[in-house]
């Protein structure tokens, strides 16, 4: 095809190249950490750096750019009744320690660049704005207009789309690249519910687990009084205090999307304390003990599956004592096509002969595309014609900016083959060292600009 062998020669102009890695290092330089609201900037000085840094390289190239008051932008590009939007976000997350090279200056080696956002998100944005510059640069005109929308609160909230929506008309069909090829077609509902229960029973001082809602509690501890001498246990470590005796139960944390790979140490904790006769197994902590072993919502009463998604999960990640009752905070990755408040009716049936009493405390839709809908096509025939492999469009757990936008796919950019240069502790989205191959930013690139040419047949 035409478009694959311009593409190619496009990307692979050594002027071209460089400029790219020019651009990437200048919008890398920006610590867009989004922060607290000052003046016009709802995220804070540093993304509002970035918006105003991506709209004068857009300038650069000639497009035309949009600033939502600072919540977010758009770069624009072509004309036509419809839009087909490309959705990526430039604020990023905390460097955080142990970086070899300085986390806010490109590292550019032989086969990767370093550098906080290189990978999420801000070099797709680089392969989104180099996208339009082909199409642009060879003239080669598109049924649609491309709105390249760029955020600035991903990381935190996503309210930088929630305004998108309010002030813009969102496209007719959106894909971020802000996940892995090929395409995500499905993510599963997100349900954070809070449940309360008793006050603390008096032989417990303090109680406390987990540190994060979203993930299995890798730590948990208790401070108790009690004449019994406790011994330690595989993982549970006993010390005499001041207040009392303080166990601590280390499991093995992990996100809350693939509960699988982890351990909790709540869970631990209760047993050791039950198996103890420090707290009956009667009362809702045997309950608790139970739910937190297990993750797919039996003990909940909200077990699911289907073939798309696999299981629903439920991960009990923090366990808290608030104003002397025990509060359990549970995360719960369901399958799309299920009512969030069918499965909040049935936490509380599950958890009212234990006095417990259910709120949600955070819930966002999933969503599901069939792999059969012709825009899907298009992304995944792209990713396969360019990377030469088989590709399946996949769902997952974890949630994406796209469940943030109507009719928004994730694709891209990440090549998984090209995502363990540094192990698998380094490198990736978060982490340190965080960083994208030469390879991924380029083919990323072909990639995106088959994947326009394919929807354009469409249209
Ligand atoms: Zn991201």
């Amino acid at each position: 095809m035409e478009i694959k062998q311009a593409a190619k020669d496009f990307f692979v102009n050594q002027d071209i190249r460089s400029q790219a890695i020019a651009d990437l290092a200048e919008i890398i330089e920006i610590p867009s950490v989004a922060s607290a609201a000052e003046g016009i900037y709802p995220y804070g000085k540093e993304c509002a750096k970035a918006i105003d840094k991506a709209a004068e390289l857009a300038q650069k190239y000639g497009f035309a750019t949009e600033n939502h008051d600072y919540h977010c932008m758009s770069v624009l590009f072509g004309e036509g009744e419809e839009e087909i939007g490309i959705v990526c976000h430039l604020d990023v997350v905390p460097a955080g320690d142990g970086w070899s090279v300085d986390p806010y200056k490109l590292t550019v080696l032989d086969n990767i660049l370093m550098g906080r956002g290189t990978h999420d998100d801000k070099g797709p944005f680089i392969q989104a704005l180099y996208t339009l510059r082909f199409f642009k640069e060879n003239n080669i005109k598109l049924p649609f207009r491309v709105r390249l929308i760029l955020g600035s609160d991903e990381e935190v909230g996503s309210s930088d789309l929630d305004y998108f929506v309010k002030v813009r008309k969102p496209p007719m069909f959106s894909f971020t690249p802000d996940s892995e090829f090929p395409v995500c077609i499905g993510e599963k509902g997100i349900l954070a519910a809070e449940v309360q229960f008793g006050d603390l029973p008096e032989n417990i001082l303090e109680l406390q687990g987990g540190t994060v809602t979203n993930a299995v509690a890798g730590k948990a501890y208790a401070v108790v009084k009690t004449e019994k001498a406790l011994l330690p246990a595989e993982n549970i470590f006993v010390f005499d205090c001041d207040k009392g005796v303080k166990i601590e139960a280390v499991g093995k944390a992990c996100h809350a999307a693939m509960p699988e790979n982890g351990k909790s140490a709540i869970s631990m904790l209760l047993g050791y304390l039950i198996d103890n006769g420090i707290l009956p197994q009667e009362s809702y902590f045997g309950f608790l003990r139970t739910a937190t072993e297990e993750y797919l919502g039996n003990s909940l009463g909200i077990a699911a599956s289907n073939a798309d998604f696999g299981y629903l999960t439920c991960v009990g990640g923090v366990i808290e004592v608030r104003n002397g009752k025990v509060v359990m905070h549970f995360n719960i990755r369901y399958l799309p096509d299920d009512d969030y408040r069918v499965i909040m009716a049935n936490i509380q049936k599950s958890v009212e002969p234990f006095g417990g009493k259910a709120v949600v405390a955070e819930q966002s839709n999933g969503y599901f595309v069939s792999a059969d809908d012709n825009k899907i096509k298009a992304l995944t025939d792209a990713c396969e014609s360019v990377l030469g492999i088989e590709c399946k469009p996949y769902t997952m757990g974890g949630g994406t900016y796209a469940r943030w936008l109507p009719n928004t796919v994730a694709f891209g950019s990440a090549i998984e083959a090209e995502r363990n240069y540094l192990g698998s502790e380094r490198g990736n989205a978060h982490q340190r060292d965080e960083y994208i191959s030469v390879k991924e930013l380029f083919a990323g690139m072909e990639i995106y600009s088959q994947a326009l040419a394919n929807l354009a047949e469409l249209f």
